[in-house]
């Protein structure tokens, strides 16, 4: 199958042009250290803007109570700002209906959900699972419960040495026993955008339904759900600018209807006697008990903002940033990026000769940088390359190139210190 590459590729933009938005998110202003913040580490987990800080005090402080129960002004109006939120989503990944959107508490719950909702229901013994090497960890062990579970089995993508799927590989592992693909649309580990849409379609091919990790796409690059025809989808507030304890599963309807619910509860029912219970519609038959009222609703005022400035714009943007780190980077002798996709989205994974990706961590503190150290729950990606952890630099929209240079500043001192 040939690889269409859909990327937008980077050309010259104002790096200015995005200045102004830092300024919406009060903790940049920090000192760490005596030293002004450096937030590096956007991919796990995005920094909150003001205004979705000052919706979240407003739902608490003018429109809370449980919502869906009652016909008081407070439940209805934290009901319709819930159901607002959802439709922000359904809007933001262009699904075509409400219903089709999920709140969950996060990436890893809306796997759950689909390993218990689909997999327990329709994967049986002997059939086979197809994963890849850059999973993250949430998108591996729920599979990986469930084989065991069941008795089906999981079959692997492998990535070459610069953390590229092998897109043939993937072609010759379908066959009549395969039911179900779990793909990772970005890479946490090394920023690799996997060319999900050919793969969909393939998968669609021999009749296989595929979910998609987002967590690492929604954030950086447009997702549009009828255009990549992925089944299920999935990603967490935290990453988007949003509310922990929050994030979203996109199924289509008819996988959703299909599927068996996760959790029993209040308002995931139609009825309930002691001798049967029918189901509610969806979206509510996978929302038991009361939901995340506040962080949904924290999340919608987050994909406001981002639509505000734009998902083209961000991309491009960060794009600029990931070639002007990756140039810098490049040039220190004893420093070796892991992970060269051609696409990419701005996230460098690195290791420096003779210095314990811990170290590097902990003496960037010290200035003030925050950069992520370890296996970022990708372990099988860390094995794949022979090494036990990186140190990771992750870019949002809000970074800009003083605080690239700043961490190349830091790379060199802490080489100094240490060699
Ligand atoms: N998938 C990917 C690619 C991630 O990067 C993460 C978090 O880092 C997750 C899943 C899990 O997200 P959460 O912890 O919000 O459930």
């Amino acid at each position: 199958m040939k690889i269409i590459d859909t990327s937008i590729q980077p050309r010259k933009i104002q790096t200015n042009s995005m200045e102004k938005f830092r300024a919406d998110f009060p903790i940049l202003k920090l000192k760490i250290n005596d030293k002004p913040l450096i937030y590096l580490d956007s991919a796990a987990s995005s920094q909150m803007p003001q205004v979705v800080i000052d919706r979240l005090v407003h739902y608490q402080t003018a429109q809370h109570a449980n919502i869906n129960r009652a016909v008081y002004y407070l439940s209805e109006i934290a009901t319709s700002e819930y159901e607002g939120a959802r439709h922000k989503l359904q809007k933001f990944i262009n699904a075509r209906e409400d219903r089709e959107v999920i709140f969950t508490s996060g990436t890893t719950d809306s796997i759950n959900l689909v390993m218990h909702g689909y997999g327990r229901k329709f994967i049986k013994a002997g059939d086979e699972i197809i994963l890849t090497t850059l999973e993250h960890h949430s998108n591996i062990v729920p599979w990986q419960m469930l084989a065991e579970e069941t008795g089906a089995k999981i079959r692997i993508v492998p990535i070459n040495d610069k953390g590229e799927l092998l897109i043939d590989a993937y072609e010759k592992l379908f066959n009549k026993r395969t039911k179900f693909v779990g793909l990772i649309h970005v890479s946490n580990a090394l920023g690799t955008i996997n060319p999900i849409k050919q793969m969909i379609a393939f998968a669609h091919l021999h009749h296989v339904p595929v979910l998609i990790d987002g967590a690492q796409a929604a954030p950086h690059i447009k997702v549009d759900v009828q255009d990549l025809d992925c089944d299920f989808y999935a990603f967490s507030a935290h990453k988007l600018c949003g509310p922990t304890g929050v994030g979203m599963l996109y199924g289509k309807a008819a996988q959703l209807e299909a599927m068996q619910p996760f959790k029993g509860g209040g308002d995931m029912i139609a009825s309930v006697t002691f001798e049967k219970t029918t189901y509610n519609v969806i979206p509510h038959k996978f929302e038991a008990g009361t939901p995340p009222i506040a962080a949904a609703i924290g999340f919608g005022a987050a994909i406001d903002y981002l639509s505000t400035i734009g998902m083209d714009k961000i991309h491009l943007y960060e794009l600029d940033l990931l070639n002007y780190a990756t140039e810098l980077i490049n040039d220190i002798p004893g420093v070796h990026i892991v992970g060269n996709a051609i696409n990419k989205t701005a996230v460098l994974s690195f290791v420096v000769d003779g210095i314990h990706p811990h170290d590097i961590g902990t003496l960037l503190n010290q200035e003030g940088i925050a950069v992520r150290t370890g296996h970022h729950c990708a372990q099988p990606v860390m094995q794949r390359f022979n090494i036990p952890a990186t140190s990771r630099a992750s870019f949002a929209f809000y970074n800009n190139k003083l605080e690239v240079d700043a961490l190349i500043a830091g790379i060199r001192k802490v080489q100094k210190v240490f060699l």
